[in-house]
């Protein structure tokens, strides 16, 4: 007979994962956290906006937060400006390393153990349980569980060991957080846009304080060549705003790291294995973000696990029902609305901003219904405001490259856009050295290694 050593292995400490393993030791599960490298939290690539529904609904300290953002200015390629200022604040910013060791620590309060510099390279069920195997500390290391949570984050290798590839498309970001920064207002973060600032994604500033900043690009492999440190040191540079607010500023730290922002997110259970996070794909194809949803998933998965070992044998399944009625409606939107971005040419997205920026009526939809944890509720309101004769030209083009390219985005959450992944992702990204989130070529052949 097999004997398990625990309920649950959660593989990968990041926000998927320590939440999977705060929420499964709290319900009394025997859970493993396990992660590759010797600290929590560390290399970081994250600029760690994170919604206050997150707070409010994981009840999340004070003590995290950085910085409060309320407004946000969104500068068009021809130098028109968005600005919007909600009622309320939308986001905290946190420190991701802080945040994700307070993750992980609350884990193993409540009783998790937490398994540092070990590395899981593959998974397979054994006498019906799952088996995970790698190295730990240089030596073989496996270990078993009836299910296991894989939050390994945007280059999983687990899912491939067990026979099942996940097409997915990233994109490669790199940033600086930079101190003497001459911000505007610390509450806004700055968005630049244009097919020269960073094809397929956009620059952003964003406060962490006074004076400080995270300053950062992505940009998608399939619509540039470059690497994003060409186009975060041109912004720096030459870009008219950014370049004035980091005139005296001097870099702190460099962060860079990976967003799977469109691919298939199905399956996200495979046997006995949930995944979460951006393992998953759970990120909006729009902004990036991926930490709400990473903590929400995190949350079902560990507690479909429960009630799975408490004998519901279809718990582990209805986990992937669970998620998308949580934020699948999301992942589909913001799959539509990327799609159609990356369609629309320079002059459509002045329009776009200017239409915002100009016309009170359209800012004031963008005010009250503008949530970036839900970006699906401004869809209806900025439709009927794009309807409205006096706007319709200039909104015309965006709203046909919605119907001829977004619809099909929102059909399959971009998993078509994401067919040929891969191929030129070698070379790509960002510098070596630079890469915080840098990963050796692993197997994918499958089997375990020990
Ligand atoms: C430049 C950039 C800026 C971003 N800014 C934001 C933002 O402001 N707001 C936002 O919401 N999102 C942002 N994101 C996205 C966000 O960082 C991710 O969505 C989030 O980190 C996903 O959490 P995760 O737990 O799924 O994965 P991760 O945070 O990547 O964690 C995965 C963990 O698993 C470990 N691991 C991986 N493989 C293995 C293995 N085989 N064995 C053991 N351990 C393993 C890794 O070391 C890591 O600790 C940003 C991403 C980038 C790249």
């Amino acid at each position: 007979m097999h004997v398990n050593e625990y309920d649950v292995i959660v593989v990968g400490a990041g926000p998927a994962g320590g939440m999977a393993a705060l929420t499964a030791a709290r319900l009394g599960l025997r859970t493993v956290l396990v992660e590759e490298h010797p600290e929590v939290g560390s290399p970081t690539h994250c600029s760690g906006k994170l919604q206050l529904h997150a707070f409010r609904e994981f009840n999340l300290p004070d003590h995290l937060v950085l910085n409060t953002l309320q407004a946000g200015a969104f500068y068009a390629p021809n130098g028109a400006v968005a600005r919007v200022r909600r009622s309320t604040p939308d986001s905290h910013v946190v420190d991701r390393a802080v945040f994700d060791r307070w993750l992980a620590y609350g884990a193993q309060s409540a009783g998790a153990e937490l398994l540092l510099e070990t590395r899981l390279r593959g998974a397979e069920r054994l006498n019906g349980a799952m088996r995970v195997a790698g190295e730990r500390t240089g030596k073989t290391f496996s270990g078993s569980a009836p299910v296991i949570i894989d939050a390994e984050g945007a280059r999983p290798v687990l899912p491939a060991t067990l026979g099942v590839t996940l097409p997915r498309r990233l994109v490669y970001g790199l940033q600086y957080q930079m101190s003497d920064v001459d911000l505007e207002a610390v509450d806004c973060p700055e968005i630049y846009l244009g097919s020269a600032v960073s094809p397929g994604f956009f620059a952003w500033l964003m406060p962490i304080g006074p004076r400080r900043a995270r300053v950062g690009v992505c940009v998608d492999q399939f619509l540039s060549g470059r690497a994003p440190i060409h186009y975060l040191d041109r912004v720096m540079r030459e870009h008219p705003v950014a370049s004035r607010r980091l005139k005296h500023a001097r870099i702190e730290r460099k962060l860079a790291g990976p967003i799977p922002v469109l691919g298939a997110r199905r399956p996200t259970v495979i046997q006995n294995m949930l995944l979460v996070g951006d393992t998953a794909g759970q990120v909006k194809a729009t902004s990036g973000g991926g930490i709400y949803f990473s903590l929400i998933a995190g949350q079902l998965a560990a507690q479909a696990a429960a009630n799975y070992i408490g004998g519901n044998t279809e718990a582990l399944r209805d986990y992937e029902g669970g998620w998308r009625r949580r934020f699948g409606r999301e992942l589909s939107v913001t799959a539509f609305a990327r799609a159609t971005l990356n369609r629309m040419t320079d002059e459509e997205l002045n329009g776009l901003i200017s239409a915002i920026g100009t016309n009170d009526s359209v800012r004031a939809a963008v005010e009250t219904h503008g949530d970036t944890a839900y970006q699906s509720r401004l869809i209806f309101p900025l439709l009927r405001q794009s309807l409205h004769p006096s706007r319709f030209a200039v909104m015309s083009g965006a709203m046909f490259k919605a119907l001829r390219f977004g619809l099909r985005a929102l059909w399959d959450d971009g998993a078509h856009l994401a067919r040929h992944d891969g191929n030129r992702a070698s070379g790509f990204g960002t510098r070596k050295g630079e890469d915080s989130d840098q990963r050796e070529p692993i197997g994918r052949s499958g089997g375990l290694t020990p």
